[in-house]
């Protein structure tokens, strides 16, 4: 960035050299032929007059009957009055602070027009009322030639007073604009310089409305000099920020500030300053506040402050021709000096203070890219945070509803949730979620639910396209359709071990796309999710095997004891029956002795599901030990569990089971038992159905028998 500042600073001093140029060629293309070469002599100083005169001697050729008059001009600097006097002639009196109306509005200097009849050598004296003359650079020259200098100073003066008119509306309205009081300040800077520039070319006093500062007379002059010094300081100061020196610099500027302002109020208070020590001190202070603003400014270049080095080109350039007027060097003998040094020196004060507009103005891109760049951070933050709350969300809603669902339904369930978790976040118009194998299961969630029917006529076709994309575990983003109403789909495979394999389709309309933090969300989503899914369904596995017996998956001896303890509270409570019923299979032994262990293994999980199919909803079976099983009747007496106890024998004498080709039979004997009323705990109840059963095996077994009210 500094080296596109550094070009496009080069660019504004290329810019202001060529205006200098111009300005100042102008002003050269103004000198004419006509003009009479002057020697100029101090004379001494006369009785009771304040200064010497100059003597001005100078040729006049020979005057045509209808040639315009010849005239002696003076460039109007500051004297309290100037006239001319030859023998037996004398011109008006011309006062710097009352300008006459024949003047013009924008005089450049006073014209004095000589005899026609003059002709020859002539000799002048040029009368001032005020300090040594040496800076006079009277001319004489023919009126036309007069003429087109007073017109080059005129509209010399009017560019610059417009082009300060227009600064100091500009920084007006962008004070209004950016609120940056450096723009105040500029405004302040910019209408003090014209107000100075007026007061110094004398144009201040034509004016109607400021006639009235001429009552001031010089030490006004300084008072608008020291006026835009010290807002020219604390501009300066704004401007170029903190010094290199520090504090001690900011302390220097300031006191320059406030001195600069004191010594311009001293001199409106009209206190009687004398003229001369007035005028070093003013013309003392341009210069320190000249040298002063030429090192800030070199600081400001070495620290890469916007326009600083144009500034430094143009205040040393001012610097340069101050210290030429104050040592009174005179221009090249045939131009018009005092107005080219004067218009030189003015429009590079012009062009200073453009140039702090322009490096303020760059100052306002600044805050604005400051303030684009804080902006993008907070959306940024902004949307980190909402994704980190989504993110936090979606583990808490997996946690707490997966626990809540069976096996078979976590993965659907956990991708539904991470659906409407998701789709919030993302420009997306549908979601699919396919997994094949995944806990056992085939998974197809399609949100919104009304596309499910396209979408698995859609899947169909590209399934095994989408399963080689997913088996390649990189996320990716394919156009589907063509033409207007082309899709983006963006798939995330899930990390699933083969052969089981599954993706996230994410469906958008248009090319564009997502982006790759959008992508990486999906992604993260989908890894959560898995994560809550494998662990819940690790979890129901978990609390199975505590609870169910591992050879039948009826439930286990703890967990039907835990459920007899549990049935008996209930039916106390609620004064309801509750029947037990202990099933054993008659002769078991011969089947283990016959064929194998295994082969009872086999008999045993067949038993099992036979008496758990014959049962009915609310009714809790387990396997109690070895080969003998329980069934928990809650609401049954003892004849509904008869009854229950006979559809149980009659399920296991219908079942074949087949074993190595070979049909297997199998009958079992029933023991029921009811809770009797008082009864808290199921002990007495299970002794009875315990001695049911024997008595049932008694009985020559296949068959069921119930425990009298009283066993005896
Ligand atoms: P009954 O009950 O009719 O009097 O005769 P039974 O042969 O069933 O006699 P008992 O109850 O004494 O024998 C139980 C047999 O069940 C003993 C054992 O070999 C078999 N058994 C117990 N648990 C298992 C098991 O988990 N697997 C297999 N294969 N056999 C088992
Ligand atoms: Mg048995
Ligand atoms: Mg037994």
């Amino acid at each position: 960035m500094g080296g596109g500042r550094r070009r496009g600073d080069a660019w504004h001093v290329v810019g202001l050299l060529l205006l200098l140029v111009l300005v100042g060629g102008g002003l050269v293309a103004t000198d004419g032929a006509d003009i009479r070469p002057v020697t100029v002599e101090v004379m001494e100083a006369g009785p009771g007059v304040g200064n010497g005169p100059l003597l001005l001697r100078f040729d006049l050729p020979a005057q045509q009957a209808q040639a315009m008059p010849w005239a002696v001009w003076v460039p109007r600097i500051p004297r309290h009055a100037v006239w001319l006097e030859a023998d037996g002639w004398s011109s008006t009196e011309r006062d710097f602070f009352a300008p006459r109306r024949a003047e013009g509005v924008l005089p450049g200097g006073y014209v004095f027009l000589l005899p026609r009849a003059w002709e020859g050598p002539v000799e002048l004296q040029l009368h001032a009322r005020s300090a040594p003359d040496a800076h006079l650079q009277p001319r004489v020259m023919a009126t036309v030639e007069v003429a087109r200098l007073e017109q080059a100073a005129a509209v010399g003066s009017a560019v610059i007073y417009a082009s300060l008119l227009m600064l100091a509306l500009l920084s007006l309205s962008l004070y209004t604009a950016a609120r940056d009081r450096a723009f105040l300040t500029l405004f302040a800077c910019a209408s003090a310089l014209a107000l100075m520039l007026a007061g110094l070319n004398g144009h201040l006093y034509g004016l109607p409305g400021l006639r009235v500062l001429a009552h001031w007379r010089e030490p006004g002059q300084w008072a608008l000099v020291f006026l835009f010094l010290a807002t020219w300081v604390r501009l300066l100061q704004q401007y170029v920020g903190t010094p290199g020196g520090g504090a001690r610099v900011v302390r220097a500027i300031e006191f320059a500030f406030w001195a600069m302002l004191v010594l311009a109020g001293l001199c409106l208070a009209g206190l009687a300053f004398p003229a001369l020590p007035l005028r070093v001190l003013a013309v003392g202070c341009s210069l320190l506040a000249g040298a002063g603003s030429v090192q800030l400014l070199a600081d400001a270049v070495r620290r890469r402050v916007a326009m600083a080095w144009p500034l430094l080109l143009l205040s040393g350039l001012l610097l340069v021709v101050a210290i030429a007027w104050v040592l009174g060097l005179p221009g090249p003998a045939h131009l018009p000096g005092p107005l080219l040094t004067r218009f030189l020196g003015q429009g590079a004060l012009v062009l200073v203070l453009t140039s702090c507009a322009v490096g303020l103005l760059h100052r306002i891109s600044e805050y604005r890219e400051q303030r684009d760049r804080d902006h993008k951070a907070r959306i940024e933050s902004e949307r980190r945070m909402l994704r980190e709350a989504a993110r936090t969300e979606l583990v808490n809603a997996l946690q707490s509803k997966l626990r809540q669902v069976g096996q078979g339904e976590v993965a659907w369930q956990g991708f539904q949730i991470m659906a409407t978790h998701l789709l919030p976040l993302l420009p997306v118009s549908e979601l699919v979620v396919v997994a094949d194998g995944y806990h056992g299961n085939s998974l197809l969630l399609v949100e919104p639910a009304g596309s499910h029917d396209a979408a698995v006529a859609d899947l169909r076709d590209r399934l095994l396209v989408l399963r080689r994309q997913a088996g390649a575990g990189l996320a990716l983003q394919q156009p589907l359709g063509a033409g207007a109403d082309v899709l983006t789909e963006a798939l995330i495979p899930l990390k699933l071990r083969a052969p089981a394999w599954g993706a996230l389709l994410l469906r958008q309309e248009g090319r564009q796309g997502l982006a790759p933090d959008e992508m990486a969300l999906a992604s993260e989503f989908c890894r959560t999710t898995q994560m809550q899914v494998d662990q819940a369904i690790a979890a129901i596995q978990l609390r199975q095997s505590a609870e169910l017996d591992a050879l039948t998956g009826s439930l286990n001896r703890r967990s039907v004891d835990q459920w007899l303890v549990r049935s008996f509270a209930e039916a106390d409570r609620d004064g309801l029956s509750l029947s037990v019923l202990f099933v054993d299979l008659d002769r078991f032994k011969l089947i283990n002795d016959r064929y194998g262990h295994a082969a009872g293994d086999h008999c045993l999980r067949s038993v099992a599901g036979a008496l758990a199919a014959a049962l009915q909803e609310g009714d809790i079976f387990g396997r109690y030990g070895g080969e003998e099983f329980v069934a928990i009747l809650p609401g049954h007496s003892g004849a509904a569990a008869r009854q229950v106890g006979e559809r149980l024998r009659e399920a296991v004498e219908r079942l074949v089971i087949e074993w190595e080709g070979k049909p297997l039979r199998l009958t079992v004997s029933v023991g029921v038992a009811t809770r009797r009323d008082g009864e808290r705990t199921p002990q007495a109840t299970i002794d009875r159905a315990d001695k049911a059963l024997y008595a049932a095996k008694r009985a020559g077994r296949n068959c069921v028998h119930v425990a009298p009210a009283v066993f005896a």
